[in-house]
């Protein structure tokens, strides 16, 4: 008989389709939709269980019923305050507690989040667990959510009680998702449903692409940013971009990108040319790329804190000529006084600096109470950014663009021959867990310089990217 685990019975609290297909998924699926473990979690679980001193764990490795006998065994130990990865079973639901802490009068159920702020999806992983713990004659007495305080700043050392901001949660019923569950493990086929609100709440579903399949090329799932518009439309069983009712609203963008698809062309708007030339020479096309570790690892710094550790600079001249520039943080320490005096005398004080989104002017005005003193040099090179992602959403569409303006799907559209296919890094979440593997003490110094030299042409590629999106729409703009 099959097992079932917390996912499977959140699944079906969101939906009685999606109960069924987590257990038959269908071909266009991964079988088990599961995030890879990142370092992260293991640095927040285990600053959640340094606050309960005495606790003990049941190993997760051991077999079910070992698990489970050891849980009841520690239950039963009123000795022991606290239980990590407390193990209950109930019809075939298998749970784990992260922590199961003695009170009077009960346990609470207490989950810790790498997060700075909980949802309602957060709550309902705790409350499921406290449910099956509570179905199997456990006295439950209260649910608890641990997340970051955000406003925790690190001093020497980590304050674990300090670090966390710990929140009651309700009890939930979950009765009728159980017997969804069951019911769906019964069904030999897939159950109906309607896409809609619940599809997105409190998690975005895996399956919306099997449940609305696109329509192929004049798919309303190509349009950019278009949730809501989405939403309404699949309300309205409108699934082609070329039977949108006139009263949806739709915006700039968007109509753009419909005008895009029907007519299997570029957009190109009249103020993409003297957007793209209000510039002064030379052309600084700049990326920054970030760390951002959940447990602070520095002091002065809080939890998620994005923190830089590189950039790259591609530097064009009137004339044609092209340079590039480049600064790496390979040690293990707080990147960021190291990264703005290295970006400071890379830039100079002439031309403007074009980057892709607004996180390197963010990135610097966040560095303004960390170091006063070199604001006014900083102020100056936040001064003379060019964002070029705003340009390009108010002023042009291509079909390739999928709804996306990331630079990963607009060079591919604008500049063909150059792409990330050839490289190790491709991905900035990427390039943040390298980065911190090649800082890390037990990293061998080969590959801490493979990772060195794969973080730099990463980076590089991202500013050579913008440089040749800018050239190839300054061309087909007419310029
Ligand atoms: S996409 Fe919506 S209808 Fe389909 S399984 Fe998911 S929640 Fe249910």
């Amino acid at each position: 008989m099959p097992l079932f685990t917390r996912a499977d019975l959140l699944a079906a609290n969101q939906c009685a389709r999606r109960a069924w297909l987590q257990q038959h998924p269908p071909a266009e699926a991964p079988e088990r939709l599961r995030l890879p473990r990142s370092d992260d979690r293991d640095a927040v679980r285990d600053a959640m269980r340094r606050r309960y001193p005495g606790g003990i764990t049941i190993p997760v490795e051991a077999p079910l019923e070992t698990r489970l006998a050891a849980t009841a065994a520690a239950i039963a130990d009123t000795a022991i305050p606290a239980i990590f990865d407390a193990t209950f079973a109930f019809d075939q639901i298998v749970v784990r507690a992260a922590v199961l802490e003695r009170r009077p009068g009960g346990f609470v159920v207490s989950e810790a989040k790498a997060a700075n702020s909980v949802g309602e999806a957060h709550e309902l992983d705790v409350a499921v667990v406290g449910w099956v713990a509570a179905q199997t004659g456990t006295p439950i007495a209260g649910l608890s959510l641990a997340h970051f305080d955000p406003d925790y700043v690190r001093r020497e050392t980590l304050d674990d009680q300090a670090l966390f901001v710990v929140v009651p949660v309700l009890p939930r019923e979950f009765a009728t998702a159980h017997a969804r569950l069951r019911a769906s493990a019964a069904r030999a086929d897939e159950p109906p449903a309607k896409v809609g609100h619940h599809c997105q709440h409190p998690r975005e579903c895996p399956f919306r692409t099997h449940c609305a399949p696109s329509t192929g090329e004049f798919s309303v799932q190509r349009l950019p940013r278009a949730g809501k518009v989405q939403q309404e439309l699949a309300e309205l069983g409108v699934t082609d971009v070329r039977q949108i009712p006139t009263h949806v609203r739709m915006n700039p963008t968007q109509q753009h990108a419909v005008w895009s698809l029907v007519n299997h062309a570029e957009y190109i708007g009249g103020g993409l040319l003297p957007s793209l030339r209000n510039v002064r020479w030379p052309l600084r096309f700049l990326d920054f790329e970030a760390c951002q570790p959940a447990v602070p690892r520095w002091p002065g710094t809080s939890p998620f804190q994005q923190l830089p550790t590189q950039w790259s600079m591609h530097v064009q001249y009137e004339d044609g000529r092209v340079e590039h520039s480049a600064f790496l943080h390979t040690e293990d320490s707080d990147p960021r006084e190291a990264f703005v005096r290295s970006l400071v005398t890379a830039v100079g004080t002439e031309g403007s600096i074009l980057v892709y989104s607004g996180y390197e002017a963010t990135t610097l005005r966040g560095l303004r109470d960390r170091m006063p003193e070199a604001w006014s040099e900083f102020e100056g090179i936040v001064n003379r950014i060019m964002d070029m992602l705003p340009v390009i959403r108010d002023h042009y569409y291509h079909p390739d663009l999928e709804g996306s303006f990331s630079i990963k799907a607009v060079l591919p559209a604008v500049c063909p021959d150059v792409g990330y296919d050839d490289l190790e890094v491709q991905d900035g979440a990427t390039a943040a867990r390298l980065w911190l593997r090649m800082i890390s003490s037990g990293t061998p110094d080969d590959e801490r310089a493979h990772i060195r030299a794969s973080l730099l042409a990463y980076c590089e590629r991202d500013t050579l990217a913008l440089l040749c999106v800018r050239e190839a729409l300054v061309a087909r703009a007419g310029g």
